[in-house]
């Protein structure tokens, strides 16, 4: 099958290749890959700016049917039409596997860096983590999956949004979008901030329902916009300093940060309102088993809009286009498809 493959640690080393069909073992369901969502992480794999496990099919957002199953698996059946989460090696046996956190599983090797993900024709995954889709929910939105159990682990747990909350969301692209849908879909009022680029992107964002859009932060207007409170909630989806220290700032007295994107390790932000103004800093970091079931019922219902998020198509031949795309912020989110729908 043709596969899109990190070959070895390093700068680059990505190609398209022809790669062995993966054949489901015992508790393993093989999935025709429809629709695979590129990511940010991609893109740092490609520059050797993330750890990855080489050689290691890219891809870890995705949607698909199942094409066979391994023995022993009751769940699912050839011709389901299914998306799953990334966790595909954990230990089992750990208080995370335990306790629903298994993405901090020590042993944990997640599709797309650690081992084998979704930019091939197939892709082998563990039944445990498989989620069905309703049919009214197209393969391509069903790709977003991923990122919007991201968004909604973040929003909904680690924010814990209210509806008479006021949420500031930075950063437009895929996960700040998700992010400002499950803020919206919990009746929250949201505010999105970007910067002059991402002119066509806030739009995106204020067509699908969000209140409030600037390209230009200031605190004065953020201010004007709450009653010179600041806001309830503020969630980063840069993993900017700049932008951290904006929200961080604009948070109420007693208020919540959140810390969706993924940051430098260390960086300066303004330490003494966790004491001046009591304020709460929360990492979130990837999704568990309900925020999936959590951001299907969303979109197959309507209550979360995302057909409009979904920008650019590329088959798996043209992998580099799509890469190139997310990585000079080209659209929100961009999909290839290794097989025709
Ligand atoms: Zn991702
Ligand atoms: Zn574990």
């Amino acid at each position: 099958m043709k596969a899109v493959v990190k070959t070895k640690v390093g700068v680059g080393n990505i190609e398209l290749m022809d790669y062995p069909k993966p054949v489901a073992k015992p508790g393993e369901v093989i999935v025709k890959v429809m629709a695979a969502g590129v990511c940010g992480t991609d893109v740092k794999i490609l520059h050797n700016e993330t750890w990855s496990n080489p050689p290691v099919i890219l891809g870890h957002e995705y949607s698909g049917v199942v094409e066979s199953v391994g023995e022993g698996v009751t769940s699912v059946k050839p011709g389901d039409r299914v998306v799953s989460e990334t966790g595909q090696v954990i230990c089992g046996n750990c208080e995370y596997c335990k306790t629903g956190h298994q993405l901090m599983c020590e042993k944990r090797l997640s599709i797309g860096y650690g081992v084998d993900g979704a930019f091939a024709e197939y892709i082998a995954i563990r039944e445990a983590i498989i989620h069905k889709i309703p049919d009214n929910l197209s393969f391509d939105c069903a790709a977003l999956c991923e990122p919007f159990a991201v968004a909604l682990h973040g929003t909904w747990d680690s924010g814990n949004i209210l509806p008479t909350d006021t949420v500031l969301v930075m950063g437009p692209g895929a996960i700040g979008q998700l992010a400002a849908q499950a803020a919206k879909a919990r009746g929250a009022t949201v505010i999105m901030g970007g910067i002059p680029n991402d002119a066509g992107r806030l739009e995106i964002a204020k067509s699908l329902g969000v209140d409030e859009v600037f390209t230009e932060f200031s605190e004065e207007k953020i201010r004007e916009m709450t009653g010179g409170k600041g806001v309830d909630v503020a969630i980063d989806c840069t993993g900017a300093a700049p932008a951290i220290r904006n929200a961080m700032h604009v948070v109420k007295r007693t208020g919540r940060f959140v810390q969706i994107g993924l940051t430098k390790p260390t960086m300066e932000i303004e330490y003494s309102l966790l004491t001046g103004r009591e304020i709460s800093i929360v990492g979130s970091f990837g999704h568990q088993w309900h925020n999936w079931e959590q951001a299907i019922k969303l979109m197959s219902t309507g209550k979360a809009k995302v057909d409009a998020l979904i920008t650019g198509h590329y088959p798996l031949e043209q992998w580099r286009d799509a890469l190139g795309d997310m990585e000079n912020q080209r659209g929100i989110k961009i999909l290839i498809h290794p097989n025709q729908q």
